[in-house]
Order: structure tokens, then C-alpha cells, then sequence
């Protein structure tokens, strides 16, 4: 059965030979089988893998324009629709890029981003707005905090910040209190998260890519390359070798092959690719395990970030207003976010759990984030707060949110040392959905060494 509709809610058992071999040169020496399934195939539908599909697939489209051959991107998801994990459980703050040193993948890739995402909601009507934010201080401590994020922004990162005036603070602050002083950050805004993702998954689409849904992905096998690969040698843990090749050429030099199981009926499917791209966000280490070996596995820490809305009309801020960020803290502060109705919350905090899946909001938190609240917003009302909803951060280790903290975790992107053809993506947490634009031109340029403008 061939792949009719370009949104399935889930793959058919064996595709067939949906594409030829894709025309384009990729970064690494490929000796691919004349049929792959599928050019591409990320793994992943969320807001980071919908951007990486969409454009892979707008390179496909530039490459069908000029020549015979085609190239194609499948998109898989393990739920029945896209976007339902950490892409729709956060601040959608469209963040400026000013916490992270400047020689790290968040700072470009959130400067980069914010760009992009302006320009892409502004031509394709994705709800957006440009709030600005202050972050305030109310210790020497964290006007030191601020100060130092001014020099960074002033000095090495070129994004535009101001320091607010005391009498500003007073005449415009809304009743925001900053004993130490305000920092603004007028580039940054809020998006529509979800908007986001239906204007990507359309592009998707409409440049020829295929999003199955229900289609959790439970193993992956590289192809080719029996000599070199694996940066540990072979082994259990589904580092298989479909190849008997004696090769020294790496691991997926031939292509992947991939299992597929149907959520619905239990059937598994085997689709091959050229690529593969892991974008499973909070599912990104167990894809990961799928494919190195034991020696080369990885495991991902739970953040969870509890928010809570808020019900009175005052005091009413129009502005987002976050707390000096605290070097080693998980994540930014439990801030003041606003919804594009100019609705108020406060969140995230930093909860720490053991599964992925605890995603009940832990109402217990709501006297410590009133209580961070009320050191800028000391005229909230504690008694219009409820629990609103929770969301996690995938982390690299139990580190620190900011470019100036301890153990800093900066996002991985990368071709797998040992393999061919083979991008993952672990540790994309907050800036991810600001930086999702611009990620996806990271994957294009590691897999093609250029970008193709959108
Ligand atoms: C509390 C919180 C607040 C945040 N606030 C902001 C913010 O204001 N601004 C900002 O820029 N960023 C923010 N972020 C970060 C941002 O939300 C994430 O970086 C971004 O959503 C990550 O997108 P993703 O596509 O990588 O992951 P996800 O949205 O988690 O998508 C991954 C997808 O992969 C699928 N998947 C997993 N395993 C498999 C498998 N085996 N087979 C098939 N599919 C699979 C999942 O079902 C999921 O749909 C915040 C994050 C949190 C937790």
C-alpha cells in the first residue's frame, strides 16, 4: 500500500520504494541502497523535528525544481497527533538569546531563531507579539546577575538590552517591584505554539513530506559499515549490522533501517532511510540507546516545570517579568508569562522527577512560587493563583539553565561520531522553541554543508 495521504495516522506495513536515491550530495560518503524508502526521516513530532522536516522537504523541493530525481521526508510520531509533549507544555516566550555564552549552540541558535520565527509568524499568520521583558533584581547579588547578562549582550552577543530607570520602574513598572534595578530585553515576545506548529506541519506537506502519526519508533538498525563504526565496537543493545560488509566505512553508510509499530493494531512496519534525524525530544535518549552501544548510552533528567494561572484582573502587567537567573538553577525563575489574550501566569518552577510521564501539576509548589512571586509582584493575590499545567525539560544532567552556571548544559546537535547519516538531537530544552527554525538549518547544513533559504 503506498503512502496516499500526506498526514497518516500511521504507517502502512512496508512502504513501498516511495523514493530513488536522492540527487544531492550529503556531507559524508554514502553507498546507500539505489532504494531507500525515504531520503530523510525524522523521528519526533515536535515543534524541533516539524521545523527540521519542513526544511529538509524545502530542500527536496529546490532539488525536485532542478533535476529528475526526488528526494522525500517522512516525519514519524508516536501519538496521534503532533506537538503533544514538550512543544505545547511551555512559556512560549520567544526568548532574545541573552543567558548563554556566546560561543554556545543556544546563544546562535536562539539569536538565529528569534529571527526567524518573527519573519516566518509574520508571513504565514502565526499569533505572535513582541512584549518585551524585564528581568529584575532585588539583592546586589542579582543586580550583579544583570549586569553581568548587560555586559554579555553589549559586548559579545549584539542583542539589544537597556537598563529601566527607578522613576520607570515606578511610573510604568504596573507594580512590579526591582529593588536593584530592571533589565529590558525589548526583542523579546510570545508565540503561539501550537499556531507554530500547524503552519510547519502544512509547509511540511505541502513540499511533498509525510507525516505518520502513531508511529512510535521501537528500533533502529545502521546499515553497512562493519569495520569502523560505532566508536566501541559492535554489540548488543541493537547496534546491529545488517551488512556483512567488511567495510571500514561508519555505521549507516549503507542507510537505517527502521521498526514501526502501528500504535493501534501492535504491527510493526520496516521502512529503510538515508538519514535519520533524532528529534524525540523527552524520547531522544531512548532513541539514542536504540543505536550505540552499551558503552555509548545515555539517560536524560527530568525537570518538571509547574505553572499556575492567575484569576484577578489586577494587578494587571503588560510586560513579561522574569527574576535574576540564579547560576546553577534549572531553569529561569518562576516568572510572569502572558498568553496572547494578555492573560497572566507565573512559572515554571524546577520540581525534579523520575519519569517523563509526571506531568500532573504539583499543586503542593504553589506557597514557594508565591512566594518567589511576591518579590517583584508583591501585590498578587495568592488567593486567584490555581495549579494550571506542567511541562519537562529533557536535561543533559542536573545542571544549570544559564551560560554563567555550574555544569551548564548546552543543547547537542550533532553527526554521531561512527556513523553516516545520522543527526541527533539530545538536550533541547528551553530555547528550543525559539531556536526551532534555526535548528532545522543546523541539520540541513550538517547533513548538506548548506542552507536553502525559506
Ligand atoms: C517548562 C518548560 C518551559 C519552556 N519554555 C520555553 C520558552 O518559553 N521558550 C522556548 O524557546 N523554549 C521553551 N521551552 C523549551 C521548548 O518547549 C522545547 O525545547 C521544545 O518544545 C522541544 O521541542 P522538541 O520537538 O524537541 O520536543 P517535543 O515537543 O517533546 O517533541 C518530541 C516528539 O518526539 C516524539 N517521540 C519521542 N519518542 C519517539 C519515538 N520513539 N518514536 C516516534 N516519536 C517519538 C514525542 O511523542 C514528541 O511528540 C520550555 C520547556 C519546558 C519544559
Amino acid at each position: 500500500m503506498m503512502l496516499a495521504r500526506r498526514t497518516v495516522t500511521a504507517l502502512p506495513l512496508r512502504t513501498g520504494p516511495a523514493c530513488s536515491r536522492s540527487s544531492q550530495r550529503l556531507q559524508f560518503s554514502s553507498t546507500t541502497a539505489a532504494r531507500a524508502d525515504f531520503t530523510h526521516v525524522v523521528i519526533g513530532g515536535g515543534v524541533v523535528g516539524l521545523a527540521i522536516a519542513r526544511q529538509l522537504a524545502l530542500r527536496n523541493g529546490a532539488a525536485a525544481s532542478s533535476s529528475s530525481s526526488t528526494s522525500t521526508t517522512l516525519l514519524l510520531e508516536r501519538h496521534g497527533g503532533v506537538g503533544t509533549e514538550t512543544s505545547s507544555r511551555n512559556s512560549e516566550v520567544i526568548h532574545a538569546g541573552i543567558y548563554y555564552g556566546a560561543s554556545s549552540l543556544k546563544a546562535r541558535l536562539c539569536v538565529r531563531g528569534k529571527q526567524l520565527l518573527y519573519g516566518f509568524c509574520a508571513a504565514h499568520g502565526v499569533g505572535h507579539r513582541r512584549t518585551g521583558k524585564w528581568i529584575v533584581a532585588q539583592t546586589r547579588a542579582q543586580r550583579e546577575a544583570l549586569e553581568r547578562i548587560e555586559r554579555l549582550c553589549s559586548g559579545e552577543l549584539g542583542v539589544p538590552v537597556r537598563w529601566v530607570g527607578d522613576g520607570e520602574v515606578r511610573r510604568a513598572g504596573e507594580g512590579v517591584r526591582a529593588e536593584e534595578g530592571a533589565l529590558e530585553s525589548p526583542t523579546t515576545g510570545i508565540v503561539d505554539a501550537h499556531g507554530l506548529m500547524v503552519a510547519l506541519q502544512g509547509l511540511f506537506e505541502d513540499a511533498g513530506g509525510v507525516v505518520a502519526l502513531n508511529s512510535p519508533v521501537t528500533a533502529i538498525t545502521p546499515l553497512g559499515g562493519g569495520g569502523g563504526g560505532g566508536g566501541g565496537g559492535g554489540g548488543g543493545g541493537g547496534d546491529g549490522d545488517a551488512s556483512s560488509s567488511s567495510s571500514p566505512s561508519p555505521k549507516g553508510s549503507a542507510g537505517w533501517e527502521l521498526a514501526v509499530r502501528d500504535a493501534a493494531t501492535g504491527e510493526t512496519s520496516t521502512i529503510t532511510a538515508e538519514t535519520i534525524i533524532n528529534a524525540a525530544g523527552l524520547g531522544a535518549a531512548d532513541v539514542h540507546n536504540m543505536i550505540v552501544p552499551p558503552e555509548r548510552r545515555t539517560r536524560l533528567h527530568y525537570a518538571k516545570g509547574n505553572y499556575f494561572s492567575y484569576a484577578a484582573p489586577l494587578p494587571r502587567v503588560s510586560r513579561l517579568i522574569y527574576p535574576a537567573p540564579e547560576p546553577g538553577a534549572g531553569g529561569l525563575g518562576t516568572h510572569l508569562t502572558l498568553d496572547l489574550g494578555g492573560r497572566m501566569r507565573f512559572g515554571p518552577d524546577v520540581e525534579w522527577v523520575e519519569s517523563p510521564d509526571d506531568l500532573a501539576v504539583n499543586g503542593a509548589r504553589m506557597a514557594d512560587a508565591v512566594a518567589e512571586i511576591q518579590k517583584y509582584l508583591p501585590g498578587v493575590d495568592a488567593s486567584c493563583l490555581a495549579p494550571d499545567y506542567a511541562g519537562i525539560r529533557p536535561k543533559l544532567s542536573p545542571g544549570g539553565a544559564v551560560g554563567t552556571g555550574k555544569g551548564f548544559n548546552d543543547f547537542i546537535i550533532r553527526m554521531e561520531d561512527g556513523y553516516a547519516g545520522w543527526v541527533n538531537l539530545l538536550g533541547i530544552e528551553s530555547p528550543g522553541l525559539t531556536s526551532s527554525l534555526a535548528i532545522g538549518e543546523e541539520v540541513e547544513r550538517l547533513l548538506y554543508g548548506s542552507v536553502t533559504p525559506s
